[in-house]
């Protein structure tokens, strides 16, 4: 096959992919036997907008195609073997005895790729979440959403397909590892958009996650793998260092000597247990801050100017940062087109907030998480779990800003700047679900990080026009971004106590779904390579 890259298509043109290729390579249609669409992406940055391709392509003469069009100065071309890329991955294939099953905690991405590999390996692996199935769960969740009802083991943050299911379901990753092919197949695979295999920026969205989640797990137990829901670990037994088994809510016990932990970073009451019972782990850098929210249009007005609204763009995204004179980072963070902030608390009296977008990403408002770096230095104490006690206090001064009733505290750009309360609400509406009350938010938020916003909001609003537009609505308190703590292991994977290997973003290995996923790939691939 050759590979055929940068090949540029102008949005205004009408869409005929084999025609491009055809002119590209100097070929008739019938010598074009068939094609695929490798990478897609889009090229705003002048004004004009293109769509920038590089395509696998099967002709009929090959030899002669390649030395007439290679070296061309205006396309890429290259040989590739048919199978170049195929996203095959090695894992040893053996059985197991019933004590020896491995278990796997937590059934977000980590822990359900875990436990597909595991289940792919012939283990018989038991997969344990402490939350609902994704259906069940996401009426707990709309519950919540609707009357302020939590359920503290079935939410955004717990239940089946973990953090991620009720997201935006952005595949977007900075690692560049060869298992993220054989995750977007396996997404592929379970129901998500082909699309996501080439284009540069894919998403899911979460009404099509949920199926997906599903279809993984019946995968799972079609392979021999099992799950259980409303299932905790509760408790470890440990002899001499080496972990023989877990304690299930605080009710049963499974033997095992070997358990994956893919808990999350909101897993609170787990990871104390964990370090009562000895599990090395130490603090670790996350972010802080809150959500903020525009008009759709208007970001599509400026990123794609006159093409704003075309059907073939969608809603427009954005990533910004900026630098404080005194060292510390303000970055946007899951920014959520056409999507919605929504209430992510998963303890009681505790209000945090993240943003979530279904895969038309079709609503009026445009929301992202502004984010200020915060370091061990900024925790309440050495303890390795004092990042813990810094989101709880922050989340419960929400909580109580907003009302008590899980409404969430909100504030217009322009009253931040001016630190003063919002009584009013401008053009745009904030989308939190169950409700709102404008405040001051430099009430809750740690002066650092309020100063820092501060100074940031001017510099991104130079680098994107209306950013900080005084109608703009911040909602409180953005607490999880990612883990405050991590669960420390060696090069193959394992905990300070034998058998235990910790994996995900909850154990501070991996930051987003694709990362989550990879990092089960590769703690699995190890315990596989260990028996
Ligand atoms: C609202 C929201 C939107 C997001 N949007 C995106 C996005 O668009 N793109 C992206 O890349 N990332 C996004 N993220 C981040 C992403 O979801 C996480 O990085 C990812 O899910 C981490 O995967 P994980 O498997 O490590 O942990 P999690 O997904 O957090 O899964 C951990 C699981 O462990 C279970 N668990 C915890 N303790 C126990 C216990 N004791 N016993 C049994 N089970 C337990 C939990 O119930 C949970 O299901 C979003 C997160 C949220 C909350």
């Amino acid at each position: 096959m050759l590979r055929l890259s940068n090949i540029t298509v102008d949005l205004r043109k009408k869409e005929d992919l084999k025609k491009e290729i055809c002119y590209a390579l100097n070929l008739k249609e019938e010598e074009l036997l068939d094609f695929q669409i490798h990478r897609k992406s889009l090229d705003a940055r002048k004004n004009k907008i293109l769509f920038v391709y590089s395509f696998d392509v099967k002709v009929k003469n090959e030899e002669k195609t390649y030395r007439q069009m290679a070296g061309k100065k205006r396309i890429q071309l290259k040989k590739i073997s048919e199978n170049q890329g195929t996203d095959e991955i090695e894992f040893p294939v053996g059985s197991i005895a019933e004590d020896q099953r491995p278990v796997v905690v937590g059934s977000g991405p980590a822990g359900l790729f875990a436990t597909l590999i595991l289940a792919l390996g012939g283990k018989n692996p038991i997969l344990l979440e402490r939350g609902k199935r994704v259906d069940e769960r996401a009426v707990d969740v709309d519950k919540f959403w609707i009357t302020g009802k939590l359920d503290e083991e079935s939410n955004v943050q717990f239940g089946e397909g973990g953090a991620g299911t009720f997201s935006d379901g952005k595949l977007t990753t900075q690692i560049n590892d060869t298992r993220c092919g054989f995750v977007l197949k396996e997404l592929l695979n379970a129901g998500a958009p082909r699309e996501i295999l080439y284009l540069n920026k894919p998403h899911i969205g979460t009404d099509i996650l949920k199926i997906v989640v599903r279809n993984l797990r019946e995968k799972i137990v079609s392979l021999g793998g099992e799950v259980r829901f409303q299932h905790k670990l509760t408790n470890l037994i440990i002899e001499d260092h080496e972990v023989r088994g877990l304690i299930v809510n605080d009710d049963y016990e499974i033997r095992s000597d070997q358990i994956i932990l893919a808990l999350g970073h909101s897993a609170r009451d787990t990871l104390e247990m964990l370090h009562e019972r000895g599990v090395f782990m130490e603090q670790k850098p996350f972010s802080l801050g809150v959500r903020i929210e525009h008009l759709q249009k208007e970001i599509d007005k400026v990123q794609y100017g006159k093409y704003a609204g075309n059907p073939k763009l969608g809603a427009s995204d954005y990533k910004l940062s900026h630098r404080c004179r005194n060292g510390r980072g303000v970055y946007t963070f899951c920014m959520c087109p056409g999507g919605e902030v929504i209430g992510a608390s998963s303890e009681a009296n505790r209000l945090v907030t993240n943003g979530m977008s279904r895969y038309k990403r079709n609503e009026v408002n445009a929301n992202a998480a502004l984010l200020v770096g915060i370091d061990p230095r900024d925790f309440p104490g050495e303890h390795p779990l004092a990042g813990f006690q810094l989101q709880r206090e922050l989340e419960q001064k929400a909580f109580e800003l907003g009302g008590k009733n899980y409404y969430a505290p909100v504030q217009r750009v322009e009253d931040f700047l001016l630190n003063q309360e919002t009584s009013e609400i401008g053009k745009v509406q904030p989308s939190y679900l169950p409700g709102v009350k404008g405040t001051n938010l430099r009430r809750i938020l740690p002066e650092y990080v309020s100063k820092a916003i501060e100074e940031a909001l001017p510099h991104m609003d130079h680098k994107l026009k209306g950013f900080a537009d005084a109608d703009s609505i911040l909602t409180g308190v953005e607490t999880r971004s990612s883990s405050p703590v991590r669960i420390k292991r060696n090069e193959n994977f394992r905990s300070s106590i034998k058998g235990l290997y910790p994996a995900g973003e909850g154990a501070g290995y991996a930051g987003g779904i694709m990362s989550a996923a990879v990092d089960g790939v590769r703690v699995a691939q190890e315990l596989l390579k260990s028996r």
